[in-house]
C-alpha cells in the first residue's frame, strides 16, 4: 500500500469526507470556485481554500462550525467577497463558507418598519423586492454586497449621514457559535436595557466571533422627494468647508461626497462625466418632503456660494440621479483604471469633522512629498475619506505605499480619529489596531475571542493582531 493510501485524513478532510453524507451537492473543489473565494476586493492577498461550501440554512452552518470545531479547521464566512482589506482570505487548509445562496426574506413587518432576512440577501435585492411597500433599507456601501458581510465589516457608505450605519440599523440577529451552537441575539423592538449588547459585538466581528445567519433590519419610508446636484470648487479647502459647514448647520443631507480633482479627472474619464471639470468637487442629495429639500437646497446653495462653488448643476430625472450616483460608486474603479498595472490601496480614515480639513491638508502634505499618485474622495458628512494611493507593483513601491500610509493614519489618530471607518480591519489594518486602542481593550478583545471560539478556528488572523490573551 502506498504512502498516500495509508495516510491519516488530515482534519479538513475528514470534516469534507463527513458533510458529503448530507451537503454533498454544496461542496465544491473546483480550482476555478475555490479561486472565487482566495480573496476580496483591492488588497493583493490571495489563498486557494481547501474547498467552498455553500450554506443554505443555520442548521448547515451550524452543521459545518460544529464539524470544523471539532477537527480544529478553520472556516471563513464568505458574503459577496467585496470587503478589501484582505477579510475572506482564508488558510489553505480552511473552508470557505459561502452564504449566498440564503437570500430569503424571512419576515417582512411593514407596520413595524422592520424585517428579518437570511444573511446572504444582497441590501439591492432586498429594496427591489420591498419597493412597491414604500419601504427600503438605506446604509448604501455601493457594490453588491450582502447583509451578513455589510454586518460584518459595519458597513456605511454614502447613505450614512443621514441613515447612520449598519450598527444603527440591526436589531437582532441569529448567529452560529463556533462550536455550531445557534443563538438568537436582540429582538425586534427598537430598545431594550437587557443584558450585554451582542448584537452590536458580532457588528463588525468580521467573521471572527461567529456566523451571522438571519439579520432583524430597520426599514425607512421612501423620501417623497429626491434631489441630486453637484457643486464644483477651485480648491480642496473651499469644498471641505462646505461640506463641514453644512453638517455643523444641522442640515440632515441624504448624502455629501467629496472627490478631489485627481479623482474628478479619473471619473470624467471612466464615467463620461464630460460636462464637467477635474476640479474638486462635492456631490449632494437632499431628501424628505418638498419644502424640507427646498430648505435644505436653499441653505447648502448659500453655504457653497460663500465658500467660493463655482455654482450648482442639478440632476434632474431619476435617470439623471442614477448616472451621478453610479458615477460615484465607480470612482474606485475609475481611480484603478489610471493604472491597471499599478498596486493600489484604499485608506479609510476618519475623524471628527472638526479636524477634517486639517487631516485633508495634512494627506496632501504627505501625498506630495511621497510623489505617489492619489485619489482622495470620501463621504466628508461623516469625517470618512479614503485615499486611493496608487505605485508600481514592486517591493520598493510597496514600501513607500505603505509609507504613506501610515503616515496619514498617524495623523488621523493624532486627530482622534480611526484608521477605519467602514471598511475594516481585516489584514490590511492590522498593525494600526494597537496605536487605536491601547493594549488593555486590544486584551479585552482577545480574551473575548479567547472565550467565543477557543480553538480559533474562525477567520484565523484576521482583526486582531497576534499577542498575548488577556490574563485578568
Ligand atoms: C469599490 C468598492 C467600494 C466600497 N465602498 C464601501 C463603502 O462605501 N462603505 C463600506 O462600508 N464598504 C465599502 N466597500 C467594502 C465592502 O463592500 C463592504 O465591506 C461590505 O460590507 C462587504 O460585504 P460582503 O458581502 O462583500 O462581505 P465579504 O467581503 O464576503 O466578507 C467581509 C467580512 O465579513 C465576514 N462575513 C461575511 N458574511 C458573514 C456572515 N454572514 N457572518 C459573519 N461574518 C461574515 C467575512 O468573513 C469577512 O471577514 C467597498 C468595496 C469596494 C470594492
Amino acid at each position: 500500500m502506498s504512502d498516500t493510501l495509508s495516510a491519516p485524513m488530515t482534519g479538513v478532510e475528514t470534516v469534507l469526507s463527513a458533510l458529503r453524507e448530507t451537503m454533498g451537492t454544496q461542496i465544491s473543489t473546483v480550482p476555478s470556485v475555490r479561486e472565487e473565494h482566495s480573496h476580496g476586493e483591492a488588497l493583493d492577498v490571495s489563498c486557494l481554500p481547501a474547498a467552498v461550501v455553500f450554506a443554505e440554512s443555520t442548521d448547515d452552518v451550524s452543521r459545518v462550525l460544529s464539524l470544523c470545531h471539532e477537527h480544529r479547521v478553520p472556516v471563513v464566512a464568505f458574503g459577496a467577497g467585496t470587503s478589501i482589506e484582505g477579510h475572506v482570505t482564508p488558510p489553505a487548509d480552511g473552508i470557505s463558507l459561502d452564504l449566498s445562496r440564503m437570500t430569503e426574506i424571512v419576515q417582512f413587518n411593514p407596520e413595524d418598519l422592520d424585517c428579518r432576512v437570511q444573511a446572504g440577501l444582497t441590501r439591492q435585492e432586498l429594496n427591489t423586492r420591498i419597493r412597491d411597500s414604500g419601504l427600503f433599507f438605506p446604509v448604501d456601501p455601493g457594490g453588491e454586497a450582502t447583509l451578513g458581510g455589510m454586518c460584518a465589516t459595519r458597513a456605511s457608505g454614502t447613505a450614512a449621514v443621514k441613515y447612520g450605519t449598519m450598527k444603527e440599523n440591526v436589531l437582532g440577529m441569529t448567529v452560529v457559535l463556533a462550536t455550531g451552537e445557534v443563538i438568537r441575539t436582540g429582538g425586534q423592538v427598537r430598545k431594550s436595557s437587557t443584558g450585554y449588547d451582542l448584537t452590536s459585538l458580532f457588528i463588525g466581528s468580521e467573521g471572527t466571533l461567529g456566523i451571522i445567519t438571519e439579520i432583524q433590519l430597520r426599514l425607512y419610508g421612501l423620501p417623497e422627494s429626491i434631489a441630486a446636484a453637484i457643486c464644483q470648487f477651485s480648491t480642496v479647502d473651499e469644498a471641505i468647508t462646505t461640506a463641514v459647514e453644512m453638517i455643523q448647520y444641522g442640515l440632515p443631507v441624504a448624502r455629501v461626497e467629496f472627490l478631489d480633482e485627481v479623482q474628478m479627472a479619473a471619473s470624467i474619464a471612466f464615467s463620461h462625466l464630460d460636462e464637467l471639470k477635474p476640479l474638486p468637487t462635492l456631490f449632494f442629495e437632499f431628501s424628505g418632503g418638498p419644502a424640507s429639500v427646498r430648505e435644505q437646497v436653499e441653505a447648502t446653495e448659500s453655504i457653497a456660494r460663500d465658500n467660493g462653488g463655482l455654482g450648482f448643476a442639478w440632476a434632474d430625472t431619476p435617470e439623471e440621479r442614477t448616472r451621478l450616483w453610479k458615477a460615484r460608486h465607480d470612482a474606485f474603479w475609475a481611480a484603478r483604471a489610471i493604472d491597471h498595472s499599478a498596486l493600489v490601496i484604499s485608506t479609510d480614515c476618519i475623524v471628527p469633522i472638526s479636524r477634517l480639513a486639517e487631516l485633508i491638508d495634512g494627506a496632501r502634505e504627505d501625498i506630495a512629498a511621497s510623489g505617489l499618485r492619489a485619489a482622495m474622495l470620501g463621504h466628508v458628512g461623516d469625517g470618512n475619506f479614503h485615499t486611493l494611493i496608487l505605485t508600481e507593483n514592486s517591493a520598493e513601491g510597496r514600501a513607500r505605499l505603505l509609507e504613506l500610509d501610515r503616515k496619514i493614519v498617524g495623523r488621523a489618530l493624532a486627530l482622534g480619529g480611526s484608521c477605519s471607518g467602514e471598511h475594516g480591519v481585516g489584514i490590511g489594518k492590522l498593525e494600526f489596531l494597537e496605536p487605536e486602542h491601547g493594549v488593555g481593550a486590544l486584551s479585552v478583545m482577545r480574551a473575548l475571542k479567547q472565550t467565543m471560539d477557543p480553538r480559533g478556528i474562525l477567520n484565523p488572523g484576521k482583526l486582531l493582531p497576534p499577542g498575548e490573551a488577556y490574563r485578568g
